[in-house]
């Protein structure tokens, strides 16, 4: 029986799996692919302290990290099921194995939607990027969309505009979703452009990165091309939480679960960190430091309730 049991094997996971077998807790990990949607990143250079790295090599400096602890690391293995027992908690595994332990970090990331257009998955991170926080600056001086007029998709164009040339924004339906003062920021700065009803239906690109997009206005039936450096999807961040569903385990309306300052969820001894909780900022070094929260939150709960 494990004292801390970790769901998922990204900077979250990593960072509360290294945080409580520190304290001395018998850890072990479930990760799906360890390194999470870090190992799906070309240049990291936000990740602070480390100027420029990869996503692959900051997943295997993760692994080294990991490694130098007595933590047990159940790779490609996913949680279907979370439920408690008189003394915890059980993960049954979609393999049927059942997990027991005292306490739960739940760190199982999110996923961007993505638009599901020829050319996505080709230029993805060679002109379609999901993050401006992370990708924005490489665009500096050039043009680019943004697909999505809700909250995410606006704040994108305004934070894009101050470091591109010029910011198409795409919504689908026809009107905006965002937050009337969102629109009208957006609307007052000079290099963004918001076309409504257009369905974006292809990304364009030279074989190496991205040259523009085409798509359809819904009102007139076109067809129109955009000529652009990089297409940002801003249409959700879906967490994956779909296996807590069922449990007792209090999600946001977004399926997000809900955790307080110390990372502690409704469940008593379950914690939760990084992109699959409600915090609102989703980045590597703040999953990180929401992992350790959750362990020092669980390292707190154990010290209190466990006789053992
Ligand atoms: P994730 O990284 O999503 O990891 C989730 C983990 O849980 C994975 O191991 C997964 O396999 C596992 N898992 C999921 N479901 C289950 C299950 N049921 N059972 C078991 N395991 C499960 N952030 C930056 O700070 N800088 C950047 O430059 C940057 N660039 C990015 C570029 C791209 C293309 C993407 C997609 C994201 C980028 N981000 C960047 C965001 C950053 O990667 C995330 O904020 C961060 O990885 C979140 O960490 P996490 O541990 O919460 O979740």
């Amino acid at each position: 029986k494990f004292d801390v049991l970790v769901i998922g094997g990204g900077p979250a996971g990593a960072s509360a799996a290294i945080y409580s077998a520190r304290k001395g807790l018998n850890t072990g990990i479930v990760a799906d692919r360890f390194g999470g949607q870090v190992a799906d990143t070309l240049a990291i250079e936000n990740f602070i302290s480390i100027k420029a790295t990869e996503g692959p090599k900051l997943v295997a400096q993760l692994e080294e990290h990991v490694k130098e602890y007595d933590v047990d690391v159940m790779h490609n293995q996913r949680a279907a099921k979370l439920s408690r027992n008189n003394n915890g908690y059980e993960i049954t595994l979609e393999n049927g194995a059942v997990l027991s332990a005292k306490s739960l970090v739940l760190a199982t990331g999110a996923r961007w939607r993505e638009m599901n257009v020829t050319g996505e998955q080709q230029y993805r991170g060679h002109g379609v990027a999901y993050c401006p926080h992370c990708d924005g600056p490489l665009f500096k001086g050039k043009p680019v969309a943004v697909i999505g007029g809700g909250n995410s998709g606006i704040e994108a164009a305004i934070d894009l505009a101050n470091i591109v040339e010029h910011v198409t924004v795409l919504e689908f339906a026809d009107t905006l979703r965002a937050d009337e003062v969102l629109i009208r920021k957006a609307s007052s700065m000079a290099n963004i452009t918001i076309i409504k009803s257009a369905q974006t239906t292809e990304v364009l690109g030279d074989g190496k990165k991205v040259t523009g997009l085409t798509y359809t206005d819904r009102v007139s039936g076109d067809s129109k091309q955009l000529t652009l450096a990089g297409i940002f999807v801003q249409i959700g961040l879906i967490p994956n939480t779909e296996w807590l569903k069922d449990s007792e385990l209090e999600l946001s309306k977004f399926g997000e679960i809900l955790i307080d300052a110390k990372g502690a969820t409704s469940l008593p001894g379950v914690y939760g960190a990084g992109d699959a909780t409600n915090t609102p900022f989703k980045q590597i070094i703040i999953a990180m430091g929401s992992g350790a929260t959750a362990s020092l939150g669980a390292f707190d709960y154990l010290i209190r309730h466990s006789d053992e």
